[in-house]
Protein backbone atom coordinates (compact mmCIF):
# COMPACT_ATOMS: atom_id res chain seq x y z
CA UNK A 1 0.00 0.00 0.00
CA UNK A 2 1.37 3.09 -1.09
CA UNK A 3 -1.01 5.97 0.97
CA UNK A 4 0.06 8.88 0.23
CA UNK A 5 -1.68 12.47 2.28
CA UNK A 6 -2.71 14.93 -0.88
CA UNK A 7 -0.30 17.33 0.23
CA UNK A 8 2.80 15.40 0.29
CA UNK A 9 5.29 16.47 -1.69
CA UNK A 10 3.93 13.84 -4.72
CA UNK A 11 1.65 16.51 -5.60
CA UNK A 12 4.44 17.14 -8.39
CA UNK A 13 3.21 13.91 -10.23
CA UNK A 14 0.35 13.53 -12.47
CA UNK A 15 -2.55 12.28 -10.75
CA UNK A 16 -4.72 10.27 -13.23
CA UNK A 17 -8.29 10.62 -11.59
CA UNK A 18 -11.70 8.11 -11.65
CA UNK A 19 -13.93 8.15 -14.47
CA UNK A 20 -17.52 8.51 -13.27
CA UNK A 21 -20.35 9.68 -14.99
CA UNK A 22 -17.93 10.36 -18.02
CA UNK A 23 -16.28 12.68 -16.11
CA UNK A 24 -13.01 12.49 -14.65
CA UNK A 25 -12.84 12.91 -10.38
CA UNK A 26 -10.72 12.71 -7.70
CA UNK A 27 -12.02 10.84 -4.27
CA UNK A 28 -14.99 12.06 -2.67
CA UNK A 29 -12.83 12.26 0.05
CA UNK A 30 -9.86 13.55 -1.54
CA UNK A 31 -7.23 10.50 -0.53
CA UNK A 32 -4.90 9.39 -3.32
CA UNK A 33 -2.47 6.58 -3.68
CA UNK A 34 1.11 6.74 -5.45
CA UNK A 35 1.66 5.12 -8.14
CA UNK A 36 5.25 2.54 -8.76
CA UNK A 37 7.16 1.88 -11.14
CA UNK A 38 8.30 -1.90 -10.99
CA UNK A 39 11.49 -0.99 -12.74
CA UNK A 40 12.96 1.21 -9.66
CA UNK A 41 10.19 0.97 -7.32
CA UNK A 42 9.65 5.06 -7.59
CA UNK A 43 6.40 6.67 -7.54
CA UNK A 44 5.74 8.08 -11.17
CA UNK A 45 2.06 8.90 -10.96
CA UNK A 46 -0.79 9.71 -8.28
CA UNK A 47 -4.50 7.83 -8.29
CA UNK A 48 -7.55 8.08 -6.18
CA UNK A 49 -7.59 6.21 -3.57
CA UNK A 50 -11.82 5.10 -4.09
CA UNK A 51 -14.13 4.45 -1.11
CA UNK A 52 -17.41 3.40 -0.79
CA UNK A 53 -19.30 6.45 -2.02
CA UNK A 54 -17.32 7.01 -5.27
CA UNK A 55 -18.26 3.01 -5.67
CA UNK A 56 -21.64 4.37 -4.78
CA UNK A 57 -21.69 7.03 -7.56
CA UNK A 58 -19.75 4.94 -10.39
CA UNK A 59 -22.63 2.53 -9.76
CA UNK A 60 -25.44 4.81 -9.87
CA UNK A 61 -23.78 6.78 -13.08
CA UNK A 62 -23.85 3.08 -14.89
CA UNK A 63 -27.24 2.87 -13.65
CA UNK A 64 -28.62 6.12 -15.36
CA UNK A 65 -26.65 4.75 -18.58
CA UNK A 66 -27.93 1.37 -18.57
CA UNK A 67 -32.09 2.71 -18.24
CA UNK A 68 -30.83 5.85 -20.47
CA UNK A 69 -28.46 6.85 -23.31
CA UNK A 70 -26.75 3.34 -23.38
CA UNK A 71 -29.61 1.05 -22.62
CA UNK A 72 -31.42 2.69 -25.19
CA UNK A 73 -29.13 2.26 -28.30
CA UNK A 74 -29.46 -0.75 -30.65
CA UNK A 75 -26.96 -3.57 -30.58
CA UNK A 76 -25.58 -2.23 -33.84
CA UNK A 77 -25.12 1.01 -32.37
CA UNK A 78 -23.19 -0.46 -29.57
CA UNK A 79 -21.00 -2.54 -31.17
CA UNK A 80 -19.79 -0.17 -33.66
CA UNK A 81 -18.73 2.40 -30.47
CA UNK A 82 -17.02 -0.86 -29.17
CA UNK A 83 -15.06 -1.39 -32.40
CA UNK A 84 -14.62 2.84 -32.72
CA UNK A 85 -12.62 2.27 -29.16
CA UNK A 86 -10.78 -1.12 -30.67
CA UNK A 87 -9.78 1.37 -33.15
CA UNK A 88 -8.84 4.08 -30.82
CA UNK A 89 -6.85 1.81 -28.61
CA UNK A 90 -4.70 0.36 -31.98
CA UNK A 91 -4.26 4.22 -32.52
CA UNK A 92 -2.97 5.14 -29.14
CA UNK A 93 -1.34 2.02 -28.71
CA UNK A 94 2.78 3.46 -28.51
CA UNK A 95 1.29 5.84 -25.68
CA UNK A 96 -1.01 3.18 -23.79
CA UNK A 97 1.87 0.63 -24.24
CA UNK A 98 4.36 2.52 -22.63
CA UNK A 99 2.09 3.80 -19.94
CA UNK A 100 0.99 -0.26 -19.75
CA UNK A 101 4.98 -1.05 -19.58
CA UNK A 102 6.31 1.47 -16.79
CA UNK A 103 3.47 0.74 -14.33
CA UNK A 104 3.59 -2.81 -14.84
CA UNK A 105 7.18 -3.58 -15.44
CA UNK A 106 6.83 -5.52 -17.69
CA UNK A 107 8.89 -5.37 -21.24
CA UNK A 108 7.63 -2.64 -23.88
CA UNK A 109 7.62 -5.12 -26.46
CA UNK A 110 4.84 -7.07 -24.29
CA UNK A 111 3.13 -3.85 -23.52
CA UNK A 112 2.66 -3.00 -27.23
CA UNK A 113 1.55 -6.68 -27.48
CA UNK A 114 -0.71 -6.14 -25.20
CA UNK A 115 -2.02 -3.30 -26.30
CA UNK A 116 -2.74 -5.10 -29.70
CA UNK A 117 -4.86 -7.78 -27.65
CA UNK A 118 -7.02 -5.55 -26.34
CA UNK A 119 -7.70 -3.32 -29.45
CA UNK A 120 -9.18 -7.21 -30.54
CA UNK A 121 -11.09 -7.68 -27.71
CA UNK A 122 -13.24 -4.57 -28.67
CA UNK A 123 -12.96 -5.28 -32.18
CA UNK A 124 -14.22 -8.85 -31.53
CA UNK A 125 -17.33 -8.40 -28.70
CA UNK A 126 -17.99 -4.92 -31.19
CA UNK A 127 -18.85 -7.45 -34.48
CA UNK A 128 -20.56 -9.87 -32.26
CA UNK A 129 -22.92 -7.41 -30.56
CA UNK A 130 -25.58 -7.32 -32.88
CA UNK A 131 -24.75 -11.26 -33.66
CA UNK A 132 -26.16 -12.90 -30.48
CA UNK A 133 -29.27 -14.20 -31.41
CA UNK A 134 -32.09 -16.28 -29.01
CA UNK A 135 -33.93 -19.02 -30.12
CA UNK A 136 -37.04 -20.71 -30.09
CA UNK A 137 -38.83 -23.70 -29.14
CA UNK A 138 -41.89 -26.02 -30.05
CA UNK A 139 -43.86 -25.73 -27.41
CA UNK A 140 -48.23 -26.33 -26.95
CA UNK A 141 -50.28 -25.80 -29.75
CA UNK A 142 -51.69 -22.08 -30.45
CA UNK A 143 -48.30 -20.86 -28.33
CA UNK A 144 -45.25 -19.47 -29.58
CA UNK A 145 -41.92 -19.42 -27.14
CA UNK A 146 -38.68 -17.04 -27.87
CA UNK A 147 -35.60 -16.51 -25.61
CA UNK A 148 -33.97 -13.22 -25.54
CA UNK A 149 -30.55 -12.86 -24.24
CA UNK A 150 -30.97 -9.69 -21.56
CA UNK A 151 -28.30 -7.80 -20.19
CA UNK A 152 -27.77 -8.26 -16.62
CA UNK A 153 -27.54 -4.40 -15.79
CA UNK A 154 -24.56 -2.97 -14.04
CA UNK A 155 -21.72 -5.28 -14.02
CA UNK A 156 -18.27 -5.01 -11.59
CA UNK A 157 -15.01 -5.55 -12.65
CA UNK A 158 -12.01 -6.16 -10.91
CA UNK A 159 -8.82 -6.60 -12.99
CA UNK A 160 -5.70 -7.79 -11.71
CA UNK A 161 -2.12 -6.23 -12.21
CA UNK A 162 -0.69 -8.81 -14.35
CA UNK A 163 -2.69 -7.88 -17.67
CA UNK A 164 -4.78 -5.11 -17.27
CA UNK A 165 -6.05 -3.52 -20.41
CA UNK A 166 -5.78 -6.88 -21.77
CA UNK A 167 -8.14 -8.66 -18.71
CA UNK A 168 -10.35 -5.50 -18.95
CA UNK A 169 -10.63 -5.78 -22.55
CA UNK A 170 -11.73 -9.36 -22.50
CA UNK A 171 -14.23 -8.46 -19.50
CA UNK A 172 -15.45 -5.40 -20.08
CA UNK A 173 -15.82 -5.53 -24.14
CA UNK A 174 -17.76 -8.85 -23.53
CA UNK A 175 -20.19 -6.92 -20.99
CA UNK A 176 -20.45 -3.41 -22.64
CA UNK A 177 -22.11 -6.01 -26.20
CA UNK A 178 -24.43 -7.74 -24.46
CA UNK A 179 -25.44 -3.94 -23.10
CA UNK A 180 -24.61 -3.95 -20.10
CA UNK A 181 -22.84 -0.77 -18.19
CA UNK A 182 -19.26 -1.22 -16.23
CA UNK A 183 -17.91 -0.05 -13.09
CA UNK A 184 -14.37 -1.42 -13.56
CA UNK A 185 -11.69 -1.81 -10.29
CA UNK A 186 -8.63 -1.83 -11.22
CA UNK A 187 -5.29 -3.00 -9.55
CA UNK A 188 -3.74 -0.55 -7.44
CA UNK A 189 -0.58 -1.43 -8.70
CA UNK A 190 -1.73 -1.12 -12.71
CA UNK A 191 -4.34 1.48 -13.26
CA UNK A 192 -3.35 3.63 -16.19
CA UNK A 193 -3.85 2.53 -19.06
CA UNK A 194 -7.25 1.54 -18.36
CA UNK A 195 -8.14 5.11 -16.82
CA UNK A 196 -6.99 6.46 -20.69
CA UNK A 197 -9.05 3.70 -22.77
CA UNK A 198 -11.77 4.85 -20.27
CA UNK A 199 -10.92 8.60 -21.18
CA UNK A 200 -10.80 7.58 -25.09
CA UNK A 201 -14.08 6.21 -25.02
CA UNK A 202 -16.05 9.21 -23.64
CA UNK A 203 -13.97 11.23 -26.17
CA UNK A 204 -15.54 8.92 -29.35
CA UNK A 205 -19.05 9.10 -28.16
CA UNK A 206 -19.66 6.28 -25.53
CA UNK A 207 -22.51 7.99 -23.72
CA UNK A 208 -21.69 9.33 -20.07
CA UNK A 209 -21.74 5.96 -17.12
CA UNK A 210 -21.37 3.28 -19.69
CA UNK A 211 -18.06 2.66 -18.79
CA UNK A 212 -17.09 4.21 -14.98
CA UNK A 213 -13.20 3.28 -13.26
CA UNK A 214 -12.73 3.77 -9.88
CA UNK A 215 -9.38 3.37 -8.77
CA UNK A 216 -8.33 1.91 -5.22
CA UNK A 217 -7.37 -0.62 -2.62
CA UNK A 218 -8.74 -3.89 -3.32
CA UNK A 219 -9.88 -4.04 0.62
CA UNK A 220 -12.06 -0.56 -0.02
CA UNK A 221 -12.63 0.16 -3.48
CA UNK A 222 -12.72 -3.65 -4.42
CA UNK A 223 -14.66 -4.62 -1.59
CA UNK A 224 -17.40 -1.91 -1.97
CA UNK A 225 -17.88 -3.06 -5.52
CA UNK A 226 -18.22 -6.88 -4.95
CA UNK A 227 -20.88 -5.83 -1.76
CA UNK A 228 -22.56 -3.16 -3.82
CA UNK A 229 -26.44 -3.89 -3.39
CA UNK A 230 -26.98 -1.90 -6.72
CA UNK A 231 -24.37 -4.30 -8.58
CA UNK A 232 -25.79 -7.38 -10.86
CA UNK A 233 -23.06 -9.16 -11.69
CA UNK A 234 -19.36 -9.38 -10.63
CA UNK A 235 -16.57 -10.53 -13.13
CA UNK A 236 -13.05 -11.42 -11.21
CA UNK A 237 -10.04 -12.59 -12.30
CA UNK A 238 -7.08 -12.66 -9.16
CA UNK A 239 -5.90 -14.71 -6.52
CA UNK A 240 -8.45 -17.86 -4.92
CA UNK A 241 -8.25 -16.14 -1.75
CA UNK A 242 -9.81 -12.64 -2.87
CA UNK A 243 -12.16 -14.97 -5.37
CA UNK A 244 -13.57 -16.08 -2.42
CA UNK A 245 -14.08 -13.28 -0.84
CA UNK A 246 -15.64 -11.78 -3.50
CA UNK A 247 -18.50 -14.75 -4.07
CA UNK A 248 -18.85 -14.63 -0.57
CA UNK A 249 -19.91 -10.61 -0.75
CA UNK A 250 -21.91 -11.40 -4.16
CA UNK A 251 -23.74 -14.26 -2.31
CA UNK A 252 -25.08 -12.05 -0.07
CA UNK A 253 -26.85 -10.24 -3.05
CA UNK A 254 -27.45 -13.60 -4.75
CA UNK A 255 -25.81 -12.45 -8.20
CA UNK A 256 -24.13 -14.23 -10.28
CA UNK A 257 -19.76 -13.97 -10.78
CA UNK A 258 -17.47 -15.53 -13.06
CA UNK A 259 -13.90 -16.11 -11.32
CA UNK A 260 -10.84 -16.54 -13.03
CA UNK A 261 -8.54 -17.78 -10.30
CA UNK A 262 -4.85 -19.07 -11.81
CA UNK A 263 -3.20 -22.04 -12.17
CA UNK A 264 -0.52 -24.84 -11.84
CA UNK A 265 -0.45 -25.82 -15.71
CA UNK A 266 1.41 -28.75 -16.90
CA UNK A 267 3.12 -29.20 -20.14
CA UNK A 268 3.58 -32.72 -20.80
CA UNK A 269 6.25 -33.89 -22.98
CA UNK A 270 6.46 -37.40 -24.75
CA UNK A 271 9.51 -38.99 -25.67
CA UNK A 272 8.51 -38.70 -29.48
CA UNK A 273 7.98 -34.66 -28.92
CA UNK A 274 9.35 -32.11 -31.73
CA UNK A 275 12.09 -30.96 -28.52
CA UNK A 276 13.10 -28.42 -31.02
CA UNK A 277 10.08 -26.61 -31.37
CA UNK A 278 9.01 -27.33 -27.83
CA UNK A 279 11.84 -25.52 -25.96
CA UNK A 280 11.35 -21.79 -26.83
CA UNK A 281 7.64 -22.50 -26.26
CA UNK A 282 7.71 -24.21 -22.70
CA UNK A 283 10.36 -21.55 -21.79
CA UNK A 284 8.07 -18.82 -23.15
CA UNK A 285 4.90 -20.24 -21.43
CA UNK A 286 6.86 -20.02 -17.59
CA UNK A 287 9.12 -16.45 -18.78
CA UNK A 288 6.12 -14.40 -19.87
CA UNK A 289 5.44 -11.36 -17.73
CA UNK A 290 7.66 -12.92 -15.44
CA UNK A 291 5.60 -15.82 -14.83
CA UNK A 292 2.91 -13.55 -13.31
CA UNK A 293 0.28 -15.43 -15.47
CA UNK A 294 -2.52 -17.36 -14.89
CA UNK A 295 -2.22 -19.33 -17.39
CA UNK A 296 1.85 -20.09 -17.00
CA UNK A 297 3.17 -23.41 -17.83
CA UNK A 298 4.85 -23.71 -14.41
CA UNK A 299 4.92 -27.56 -14.57
CA UNK A 300 6.90 -29.67 -17.30
CA UNK A 301 6.33 -33.32 -17.05
CA UNK A 302 8.90 -35.17 -19.04
CA UNK A 303 8.75 -39.15 -20.32
CA UNK A 304 11.61 -40.69 -18.29
CA UNK A 305 12.94 -42.49 -21.66
CA UNK A 306 13.88 -38.44 -22.88
CA UNK A 307 14.61 -36.63 -19.32
CA UNK A 308 17.80 -36.52 -19.49
CA UNK A 309 18.11 -35.09 -23.31
CA UNK A 310 14.96 -32.95 -22.94
CA UNK A 311 15.90 -31.17 -19.60
CA UNK A 312 19.22 -30.42 -20.65
CA UNK A 313 17.66 -28.31 -23.95
CA UNK A 314 15.61 -26.80 -21.78
CA UNK A 315 18.63 -25.71 -19.14
CA UNK A 316 20.24 -24.51 -21.52
CA UNK A 317 17.97 -22.12 -23.27
CA UNK A 318 16.40 -21.53 -19.57
CA UNK A 319 20.19 -19.94 -18.35
CA UNK A 320 19.79 -17.19 -21.36
CA UNK A 321 17.08 -15.53 -20.23
CA UNK A 322 17.17 -11.59 -19.33
CA UNK A 323 15.33 -9.87 -16.80
CA UNK A 324 15.57 -6.00 -16.47
CA UNK A 325 14.23 -2.59 -16.63
CA UNK A 326 11.04 -2.38 -18.80
CA UNK A 327 12.55 0.31 -21.50
CA UNK A 328 15.36 -2.48 -21.74
CA UNK A 329 13.31 -4.62 -23.56
CA UNK A 330 14.47 -7.86 -22.02
CA UNK A 331 12.72 -11.41 -22.00
CA UNK A 332 11.04 -9.93 -18.90
CA UNK A 333 10.92 -7.42 -16.54
CA UNK A 334 10.88 -7.02 -12.49
CA UNK A 335 8.01 -8.59 -10.52
CA UNK A 336 4.92 -6.10 -10.36
CA UNK A 337 5.58 -5.27 -6.20
CA UNK A 338 7.77 -6.00 -3.45
CA UNK A 339 5.04 -8.47 -2.16
CA UNK A 340 5.10 -10.59 -5.11
CA UNK A 341 9.06 -10.10 -5.10
CA UNK A 342 9.02 -11.32 -1.74
CA UNK A 343 6.49 -14.44 -2.57
CA UNK A 344 8.79 -15.75 -5.59
CA UNK A 345 11.46 -15.51 -3.19
CA UNK A 346 10.24 -17.08 -0.58
CA UNK A 347 9.74 -20.23 -2.41
CA UNK A 348 13.22 -20.25 -3.90
CA UNK A 349 14.76 -19.99 -0.21
CA UNK A 350 12.31 -22.91 0.80
CA UNK A 351 13.24 -25.02 -2.70
CA UNK A 352 16.43 -24.23 -1.82
CA UNK A 353 16.11 -25.18 2.41
CA UNK A 354 14.92 -28.81 1.08
CA UNK A 355 17.95 -29.60 -1.37
CA UNK A 356 15.48 -29.22 -4.43
CA UNK A 357 17.69 -29.39 -7.41
CA UNK A 358 18.02 -25.81 -9.77
CA UNK A 359 19.26 -27.35 -13.00
CA UNK A 360 19.47 -23.33 -14.37
CA UNK A 361 19.39 -19.93 -13.56
CA UNK A 362 18.70 -16.77 -15.72
CA UNK A 363 20.13 -13.63 -15.22
CA UNK A 364 18.83 -10.01 -13.83
CA UNK A 365 20.48 -7.58 -16.15
CA UNK A 366 23.83 -5.60 -14.36
CA UNK A 367 22.19 -2.40 -15.43
CA UNK A 368 18.41 -2.94 -13.71
CA UNK A 369 18.00 0.04 -11.59
CA UNK A 370 18.65 -0.35 -7.52
CA UNK A 371 14.98 -0.59 -5.78
CA UNK A 372 13.34 -2.53 -8.42
CA UNK A 373 11.59 -5.92 -7.74
CA UNK A 374 13.52 -8.21 -9.99
CA UNK A 375 14.45 -12.00 -9.14
CA UNK A 376 16.45 -14.24 -11.21
CA UNK A 377 14.34 -16.79 -13.48
CA UNK A 378 14.72 -20.13 -11.99
CA UNK A 379 14.81 -23.68 -13.24
CA UNK A 380 14.66 -26.88 -11.13
CA UNK A 381 14.78 -30.51 -11.88
CA UNK A 382 13.39 -33.62 -10.69
CA UNK A 383 10.76 -31.84 -8.15
CA UNK A 384 9.27 -34.42 -5.84
CA UNK A 385 5.36 -34.95 -6.62
CA UNK A 386 4.34 -33.50 -3.19
CA UNK A 387 6.54 -30.55 -3.00
CA UNK A 388 5.09 -26.98 -2.98
CA UNK A 389 6.91 -26.00 -6.48
CA UNK A 390 4.79 -29.35 -7.91
CA UNK A 391 1.67 -28.32 -6.26
CA UNK A 392 1.24 -24.48 -5.47
CA UNK A 393 0.77 -21.13 -7.78
CA UNK A 394 4.14 -19.53 -7.44
CA UNK A 395 2.98 -16.76 -9.59
CA UNK A 396 6.87 -15.79 -10.92
CA UNK A 397 9.52 -17.24 -13.17
CA UNK A 398 10.03 -20.42 -11.39
CA UNK A 399 9.68 -23.78 -13.40
CA UNK A 400 9.67 -27.20 -12.44
CA UNK A 401 10.40 -29.95 -14.52
CA UNK A 402 9.39 -33.95 -13.16
CA UNK A 403 9.35 -36.87 -15.15
CA UNK A 404 6.73 -39.35 -15.70
CA UNK A 405 6.49 -43.28 -16.25
CA UNK A 406 3.81 -43.92 -18.95
CA UNK A 407 0.51 -42.37 -20.50
CA UNK A 408 -1.46 -42.60 -17.68
CA UNK A 409 1.07 -41.94 -15.28
CA UNK A 410 1.65 -38.54 -16.73
CA UNK A 411 -2.21 -37.89 -16.98
CA UNK A 412 -2.45 -38.60 -13.56
CA UNK A 413 0.27 -36.01 -12.53
CA UNK A 414 -1.02 -33.43 -14.92
CA UNK A 415 -4.17 -33.27 -13.29
CA UNK A 416 -2.83 -33.98 -9.52
CA UNK A 417 -3.41 -30.46 -8.16
CA UNK A 418 -6.09 -27.96 -7.30
CA UNK A 419 -5.81 -26.31 -10.29
CA UNK A 420 -7.34 -27.11 -13.81
CA UNK A 421 -6.66 -24.11 -16.24
CA UNK A 422 -4.57 -25.22 -19.08
CA UNK A 423 -2.61 -28.01 -20.76
CA UNK A 424 -0.07 -28.24 -23.24
CA UNK A 425 0.45 -31.76 -24.92
CA UNK A 426 3.66 -32.32 -26.86
CA UNK A 427 3.74 -35.64 -28.93
CA UNK A 428 4.12 -36.92 -32.77
CA UNK A 429 1.13 -39.49 -32.10
CA UNK A 430 -1.74 -37.84 -33.12
CA UNK A 431 -3.78 -40.42 -31.63
CA UNK A 432 -2.61 -39.82 -27.93
CA UNK A 433 -2.47 -36.34 -28.62
CA UNK A 434 -6.21 -36.43 -28.58
CA UNK A 435 -6.90 -39.18 -25.85
CA UNK A 436 -4.61 -36.97 -23.31
CA UNK A 437 -6.07 -33.91 -24.34
CA UNK A 438 -9.65 -35.29 -23.49
CA UNK A 439 -8.54 -36.33 -20.39
CA UNK A 440 -6.73 -32.97 -19.15
CA UNK A 441 -9.32 -31.61 -16.72
CA UNK A 442 -9.06 -27.98 -16.87
CA UNK A 443 -10.25 -25.36 -19.46
CA UNK A 444 -8.19 -25.18 -22.35
CA UNK A 445 -6.00 -28.03 -23.87
CA UNK A 446 -2.48 -27.16 -26.51
CA UNK A 447 -1.51 -29.66 -28.67
CA UNK A 448 2.15 -29.36 -30.26
CA UNK A 449 2.10 -25.46 -28.87
CA UNK A 450 0.58 -23.18 -25.66
CA UNK A 451 -0.52 -19.93 -25.30
CA UNK A 452 -0.40 -18.39 -22.17
CA UNK A 453 -2.71 -15.23 -22.82
CA UNK A 454 -3.98 -13.60 -26.11
CA UNK A 455 -6.30 -16.21 -27.88
CA UNK A 456 -9.01 -13.69 -27.87
CA UNK A 457 -11.89 -15.96 -29.63
CA UNK A 458 -10.63 -19.23 -27.64
CA UNK A 459 -13.08 -19.69 -24.44
CA UNK A 460 -10.81 -19.96 -21.55
CA UNK A 461 -11.62 -20.11 -18.20
CA UNK A 462 -10.83 -23.09 -15.14
CA UNK A 463 -12.16 -25.99 -13.48
CA UNK A 464 -11.48 -27.18 -9.92
CA UNK A 465 -10.21 -24.50 -7.60
CA UNK A 466 -9.33 -22.66 -10.66
CA UNK A 467 -12.79 -20.77 -10.92
CA UNK A 468 -15.87 -20.83 -13.27
CA UNK A 469 -17.45 -19.31 -15.90
CA UNK A 470 -15.83 -18.63 -19.41
CA UNK A 471 -14.08 -15.36 -20.69
CA UNK A 472 -12.93 -15.10 -24.06
CA UNK A 473 -14.98 -16.09 -27.67
CA UNK A 474 -18.40 -16.14 -28.02
CA UNK A 475 -19.24 -18.35 -24.79
CA UNK A 476 -18.19 -14.84 -22.90
CA UNK A 477 -21.23 -13.16 -24.44
CA UNK A 478 -23.45 -15.81 -22.28
CA UNK A 479 -22.10 -14.67 -19.06
CA UNK A 480 -22.65 -11.51 -19.44
CA UNK A 481 -26.04 -11.98 -20.20
CA UNK A 482 -29.25 -13.99 -18.73
CA UNK A 483 -31.99 -15.26 -21.33
CA UNK A 484 -35.58 -14.62 -20.78
CA UNK A 485 -37.95 -16.58 -22.18
CA UNK A 486 -41.26 -15.40 -23.82
CA UNK A 487 -44.61 -17.30 -23.63
CA UNK A 488 -47.01 -16.20 -25.76
CA UNK A 489 -50.84 -17.61 -26.09
CA UNK A 490 -51.90 -17.00 -29.25
CA UNK A 491 -54.61 -19.58 -29.80
P1 LIG B 1 -5.67 -10.27 -5.63
O1 LIG B 1 -5.79 -9.84 -4.23
O2 LIG B 1 -6.51 -11.42 -6.05
O3 LIG B 1 -5.97 -9.01 -6.58
C1 LIG B 1 -6.75 -9.05 -7.76
C2 LIG B 1 -7.74 -7.90 -7.77
O4 LIG B 1 -8.64 -8.02 -6.68
C3 LIG B 1 -7.08 -6.53 -7.62
O5 LIG B 1 -7.82 -5.58 -8.37
C4 LIG B 1 -7.25 -6.28 -6.13
O6 LIG B 1 -7.14 -4.92 -5.82
C5 LIG B 1 -8.64 -6.82 -5.92
N1 LIG B 1 -8.96 -7.14 -4.52
C6 LIG B 1 -8.10 -7.46 -3.50
N2 LIG B 1 -8.80 -7.70 -2.37
C7 LIG B 1 -10.11 -7.50 -2.66
C8 LIG B 1 -11.33 -7.61 -1.90
N3 LIG B 1 -11.33 -7.95 -0.62
N4 LIG B 1 -12.50 -7.35 -2.54
C9 LIG B 1 -12.53 -7.03 -3.84
N5 LIG B 1 -11.41 -6.90 -4.60
C10 LIG B 1 -10.22 -7.15 -4.02
O7 LIG B 1 -4.17 -10.63 -5.99
P2 LIG B 1 -2.79 -10.04 -5.39
O8 LIG B 1 -2.84 -9.97 -3.90
O9 LIG B 1 -2.45 -8.80 -6.11
O10 LIG B 1 -1.78 -11.20 -5.86
C11 LIG B 1 -1.62 -12.36 -5.05
C12 LIG B 1 -1.69 -13.64 -5.84
O11 LIG B 1 -2.89 -13.68 -6.60
C13 LIG B 1 -0.61 -13.85 -6.89
O12 LIG B 1 0.58 -14.31 -6.34
C14 LIG B 1 -1.26 -14.86 -7.81
O13 LIG B 1 -1.13 -16.15 -7.30
C15 LIG B 1 -2.71 -14.44 -7.78
N6 LIG B 1 -3.08 -13.63 -8.96
C16 LIG B 1 -3.64 -14.27 -9.99
C17 LIG B 1 -3.97 -13.55 -11.13
C18 LIG B 1 -4.58 -14.25 -12.31
O14 LIG B 1 -4.46 -13.76 -13.43
N7 LIG B 1 -5.30 -15.33 -12.09
C19 LIG B 1 -3.73 -12.18 -11.21
C20 LIG B 1 -3.18 -11.53 -10.11
C21 LIG B 1 -2.86 -12.28 -8.99
P3 LIG B 1 -5.73 -4.32 -5.27
O15 LIG B 1 -4.63 -4.98 -6.03
O16 LIG B 1 -5.86 -2.88 -5.58
O17 LIG B 1 -5.66 -4.63 -3.82
MG1 LIG C 1 2.24 -0.01 -11.13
Amino acid sequence: MNIQSKESASLALPFSANIIGGKNVEAADGRILDVLCPSDGQAFARIARSGAEDVSRAVAAARKAFEGDWGRLTALERGRLLMKLGEAIADHAPELAALESRDTGKPLKHGKADMVAAARYFEFYGSAADKLYGDTLPFLNGYTVAIVNDPHGVTGHIVPWNYPAQIFGRSVAASLACGNACVVKPAEDACLSLIRIAELARDIGFPDGALNIVAGLGSEAGAALSSHPDVDFISFTGSPQTGTAIQAAAARNNIGVTMELGGKSPQLLFADADIETAVPVVINAIIQNGGQTCSAGSRVLIERSAYAKFSKAIAERFAKVRAGAHDRDLDMGAMINAKQKARVEFYLKQAKEQGQHVLAQGVVDADAPAGGFYVAPTLFGDVPRDNALAIEEVFGPVLSLMPFEDEADAIALANGTPYGLVAGVWTGDAKRSIRVARAMRCGQVFVNGYGAGGGIELPFGGVKRSGHGREKGFEALREFCASKTIVINHG
